[in-house]
């Protein structure tokens, strides 16, 4: 096993744990941001880092919410999808739950965890990626509810959360084919809804531009000092996705400037349009000759 493997297995590990331990944590009742802290504390604790800030995307909101600094918003019965990342060295494990605690839902969490086993089962090297969708979106269907049409799975580089191939949640025409060795996530989405997001207002998640990572002298060109600051510190987490509550400083004002200005990418939260109760299930897998190992 190459060290790319063995260090994306050891991120999917500590996951894992952490996955077993929200079940006393996500509550009615907690602090969004205590839920938030505790994933990423733990990831640190167990000698990795998150991969990306943890999202806790409620109700319609399917999608890269993450609460901001101070939040004192509180988990209340809802539907509650929590997608957690690690990485070891920027080899990168991503996996995501959802919880139910309206218990007026199970069927849609069900769904999900139903189209992402099934999905799982189809993988191996040689397969289509459209295969997996087809799998997915005929599986959704038969609990009578929708994919998410414009939320897809994905590849895992170092250091990229989102690469090729892009893994439909429905039969979308030929793709890619798997190949072995390649690291992927499946991530099915389920709503009551059209299937369709959409850009929220709230944006508290971002990653730098690749090219300011690669070239970092550009940095000392931003004439601002406030933005050279933002930009020296986000330039830690390379091309992960980071919150703007891990940077000491950063005024809105600075931050949409520097997204105008193509230093910052930003990911507002994703809103199903409909108003559809959205739930998710996702796991990171190593594509093999004839399976899969599934890391989370
Ligand atoms: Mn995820
Ligand atoms: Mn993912």
């Amino acid at each position: 096993m190459n060290e790319r493997e063995e260090k994306t297995i050891k991120a999917g590990k500590i996951l894992k744990t952490i996955k077993k331990e929200l079940n006393s944590i996500v509550k009615p009742g907690k602090k969004l941001i205590e839920i938030a802290e505790y994933v990423e504390n733990r990831i640190i604790e167990m000698g990795a880092k998150p991969a990306f800030p943890c999202n806790i995307s409620i109700n319609s909101n399917a999608a890269h919410f993450t609460p901001k600094r101070g939040d004192e918003r509180i988990l209340e019965e809802s539907v509650v999808k929590i997608d957690i990342g690690a990485h070891l060295d920027g080899y990168v494990a991503d996996t995501a739950l959802t919880f139910d605690l309206t218990h007026e839902n199970q069927k849609l969490v069900e769904a999900a965890e139903t189209a992402l086993e099934n999905a799982i089962s189809q993988v191996k090297a040689g397969v289509d990626v459209s295969k997996i969708g087809k799998v997915i979106e005929e599986t959704i269907k038969s609990f009578g509810f929708r994919p998410v049409y414009n939320l897809t799975g994905h590849g895992l580089d170092r250091w990229i959360a989102h690469s090729k191939p892009t893994i439909y949640n429905y039969e979308a025409g030929k793709g890619v084919k798997l190949e072995e060795g390649m690291i992927i996530a499946i991530e099915p989405f389920v709503t009551t809804g059209i299937g369709k997001v959409a850009d929220g207002t709230e944006v508290e998640i971002f990653s730098l531009n690749p090219k300011i990572v690669q070239n970092d002298k550009n940095i000392k060109l931003v004439r601002m000092r406030q933005a050279r600051e933002i930009l020296k510190e986000a330039i830690n987490y390379k091309t992960l996705p980071f919150a703007k509550r891990w940077l000491s400083k950063a005024p809105d004002i600075i931050v949409n400037k520097l997204v105008r200005d193509g230093f910052l990418r930003s990911y507002p939260v994703l809103v199903e349009v409909s108003g559809g109760i959205v739930s998710q299930a996702e796991h990171t897998l190593i594509v093999e000759k004839d399976s899969a190992i599934v890391v989370t």
